[in-house]
């Protein structure tokens, strides 16, 4: 599945039910349980595709469907955090981050058998003035992160972040470090896809996916690929499902939770058929900064 031959791109889902969206939160009042129906279309296409994933999945959502979980690994796809509640960082401390991150550790491993390495931040909440959580997510045992969006949006990002993979140095979090010897830069980050051009564009997934031509982001992934960079790319179960009960928010807010949903599993089926993809655990495994990460799961 994995050649080893790089750059294979990332491919990751964050799995929460799908009125956890941060926009819809406060207009939903009925909520009406797809998280089954919406992973079993996206496990359907990885399957058929013969391509492993990793799932970020929210803890609390997996004590309360830890079938769901099981069945996820169990297509050997990875699982990792996206924190025990969806609380962005943006409204947590050091000492509640660290609770998401111990709690939703033991909820997945619960569920699944294994602990989870990795952490993804609901709505890339790690931004400047948030970078305390990379410390926390260290001292925490987990080995990777991908919660930095690696351009200014009005929501998140770190404006002119590293578009590449690196080990997060301790004094300057948002740049690469080249001392892979110390304890303290055990932490991977895995930024988001977003083009090299001069004018940054995000093609890492989610919205821009649905909003954006697939031939630009082939195009974005592309030039990416080309520079030795892999594409961590991502989207959400529920992007996949058209059955999905559309709530009547403000215009905005439906645009950009719900543009396009009907054409989400074309695209991601296309980027498959065009580009490699793997779990973040494989990447890390091929980069030879397996050694720092000697509990890493397999998940192939
Ligand atoms: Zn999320």
């Amino acid at each position: 599945m994995n050649t080893h031959t790089r750059p294979t791109n990332i491919l990751s889902f964050d799995v929460e039910h799908w009125y956890s969206a941060t926009l819809l939160c406060d207009s939903v009042e009925e909520s009406v349980d797809r998280i089954h129906e919406s992973t079993d279309l996206v496990l359907d296409i990885l399957r058929r595709h013969d391509v492993a994933a990793t799932f970020f999945v929210v803890g609390e959502l997996a004590e309360t469907h830890p079938g769901l979980v099981r069945k996820i690994a169990n297509e050997g796809h990875e699982i990792a955090s996206h924190g025990q509640t969806h609380t962005p960082i943006f409204d947590l401390n050091p000492g509640s981050f660290e609770g998401e991150l111990s709690a939703s550790a033991d909820a997945l491993e619960w569920a699944c058998g294994e602990r989870p390495v990795g952490f993804r931040a609901p709505n890339f909440s790690v931004t400047r003035g948030t970078e305390w959580a990379l410390d926390v997510l260290k001292s925490s045992d987990y080995v990777y992160d991908s919660s930095i969006f690696p351009m200014r949006t009005p929501m998140y990002g770190v404006s002119k972040g590293s578009l590449r993979p690196y080990l997060v140095s301790p004094d300057r979090p948002f740049e690469p470090t080249t001392d892979t010897t110390t304890a303290e830069s055990r932490l991977v980050e895995y930024p988001v896809a977003v083009t090299d051009t001069p004018l940054r564009l995000p093609v890492a997934g989610g919205f821009y996916a649905r909003l954006l031509p697939i031939e630009l982001l082939e195009w974005g992934i592309r030039r990416l690929n080309r520079r030795g960079i892999p594409a961590t790319v991502y989207f959400h179960p529920w992007e996949f499902n058209p059955n999905v009960p559309i709530p009547t928010p403000s215009f905005t807010n439906r645009f950009i939770s719900f543009h396009g949903i009907d054409r989400t599993a074309a695209k991601l089926e296309r980027l498959l058929q065009t580009f490699e993809f793997g779990t973040h655990a494989s990447d890390l495994a091929t980069r030879g900064w397996r050694e720092l990460t000697p509990e890493l799961p397999t998940s192939e």
